[in-house]
């Protein structure tokens, strides 16, 4: 992955370097340094992205920084001049769903699991039957009433609970084929809010654009049961709508407004993308392929939200390989905003909607090469570590001897560094395994090769078909205009409060 430098926020990653861990210190103490950058970074923004890594907790973090770039490597996350810590609960859960931490990150206001749009006097599917409360603002409809152009991008279906908590209202998330209504300018559930409409939307859901009784462009059937097939209702609203690799690169300005929906559901994890049957651009191609667009075309100044849906979907498969996959197109996919933009006149940020029960654990050592003493001997499956060996089963140095040696359980049994603490990744009543052969199917049901395998399925300690949310806090990346605003802990409602403040809406 290429990773190419704008001077500007080479001049941020490097202060932030030298700053690291003391960063608040340094500026206070450092005036002129800290004079200019106040300066620029409390004027107003005309532009702001927000991304959201779904399930991207610290721990996803770390780990796709060891696998990605080495322990001592920086990701893009890790270059953000300014960051903080975002509570997640939501009204009703102590461990949160996108719905809810979406929707209080786009209107300010902290709400039910399960509600779109709706706050927290509206229960999931409006259970007492007292019907809903007002329907909440958005920042994407601010910034849409002042004349900027919106967009939404996300690698999950368009109409999933974070990419539809910027546009749609809906006391119950899976209502998709409801909430692809509230974005068609021509309809009679359309959003009003959304103004002359979402000027840009691009990601997966296409099944909830097309009739259950008719076979999409890739093969699939669709899911809408009202016969609509909303791909020509949006074009006859005058969108370009492209569904493939193909369509994808011939989009430029003058294809505004568009609708790309790249998959039936979600669209392919990254490590599998090439394998899509039509072909479908990357989040980082997406990205780029917008920021161009917005920033030739939106004089009074724009709004992005992106997702990487997908992160997330990889957790709760207790698949870690493709979940830090995606998480590493997720920061390329950053740092190719952040190459596009004028950081004095663009707010970035970076966080997640919730974590997950995804753990490093035990005391892994790091690969020999890493090492800052020779070692006596090693097994071979450490001598053989890829990634950092944040995939592989656990070694330590045995102090007596001064050699490497494989960390096992109370039963003699060896165990992964990379763990969950539910999920589909539960071994069963037999017990643990060694996981250098262990024959339990992983990821899409292939026997692994061992933990480091793409397939690897790590092992969980409550046995769920699906792997669950965590509660912790997650962090907040920020670059740009009042990027120094973001310090502290706080609730996830400040990314709400931030945007409007910095984009004056
Ligand atoms: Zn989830």
């Amino acid at each position: 992955m290429k990773r190419l430098c704008n001077p500007n926020y080479i001049m941020h990653s490097r202060s932030s370097l030298l700053c690291f861990g003391a960063l608040a210190l340094a500026v206070a103490a450092s005036a002129p340094l800290a004079h200019a950058q106040g300066a620029e970074q409390d004027a107003p923004a005309k532009n702001a992205i927000f991304f959201v890594g779904d399930g991207m907790g610290v721990s996803t973090v770390t780990a796709t920084r060891i696998f990605s770039v080495g322990i001592d490597g920086h990701l893009t996350l890790d270059q953000a001049p300014f960051t903080a810590l975002s509570q997640t609960y939501t009204s009703d859960h102590i461990t949160p769903d996108s719905a809810g931490t979406m929707t209080a990150m786009m209107t300010g206001v902290n709400t039910n699991s399960g509600v779109i749009g709706f706050g927290p006097e509206t229960e999931r599917q409006d259970f007492l039957g007292n019907g809903d409360g007002p329907a909440l603002t958005t920042v994407l409809e601010l910034a849409k009433a002042q004349g900027k152009m919106v967009g939404v991008i996300s690698t999950a279906r368009i109409t999933h609970a974070t990419p539809a908590a910027c546009y749609a209202k809906s006391n119950e998330r899976n209502e998709e084929e409801y909430i692809a209504l509230q974005a068609l300018p021509t309809d009679a559930e359309y959003n009003l809010g959304l103004g002359s409409g979402i000027d840009l939307l691009m990601g997966g859901g296409r099944r909830f654009f097309v009739p259950d009784t008719v076979v999409d462009e890739e093969g699939s059937t669709g899911r809408r049961t009202d016969g609509r097939d909303l791909r020509a209702e949006f074009q006859a609203a005058g969108y370009t709508y492209v569904y493939d690799q193909t369509g994808f690169d011939t989009l430029s300005g003058a294809n505004l407004p568009i609708l790309g929906l790249f998959e039936s559901s979600h669209m392919e994890y990254e490590y599998d993308r090439l394998t899509d049957l039509g072909g479908e651009p990357s989040l980082e191609e997406m990205v780029a392929k917008a920021v161009e667009i917005l920033e030739a075309n939106s004089p009074n100044g724009y709004f992005l939200m992106v997702e990487s849906g997908r992160i997330d979907h990889a957790h709760h498969a207790g698949n870690a390989y493709r979940a830090l996959v995606d998480t590493e197109e997720f920061d390329a996919a950053i740092n190719a905003a952040l190459q596009l933009v004028n950081l004095g006149e663009t707010l970035v940020m970076a966080t997640a909607d919730h974590s997950h029960v995804f753990n490093i654990a035990g005391y892994p050592l790091r690969p020999q090469v890493e090492l800052p003493y020779p070692v006596a001997y090693a097994p071979v499956e450490y001598m053989a570590s890829a990634h950092g060996n944040i995939l592989n089963t656990v070694f330590d140095i045995n102090a007596s001897t001064g050699g490497v040696e494989i960390s096992s359980d109370l039963n003699a049994v060896p165990y992964t560094a990379l763990l969950y603490g539910n999920g589909p990744g539960h071994r069963g009543a037999g017990g643990r395994v060694d996981p250098w052969s262990d024959a339990t199917a992983g990821y899409g049901g292939v026997i692994p090769l061992g933990p480091e395998d793409p397939a690897y399925m790590q092992e969980a300690a409550v046995p769920l078909s699906s792997e669950t949310h965590a509660g912790e806090e997650v962090a907040i990346y920020a670059w740009g205009p009042n990027s120094h605003m973001v310090r502290g802990t706080g609730k996830n409602t400040g990314c709400f409060r931030l945007m409007k403040r910095a984009l004056g809406l």
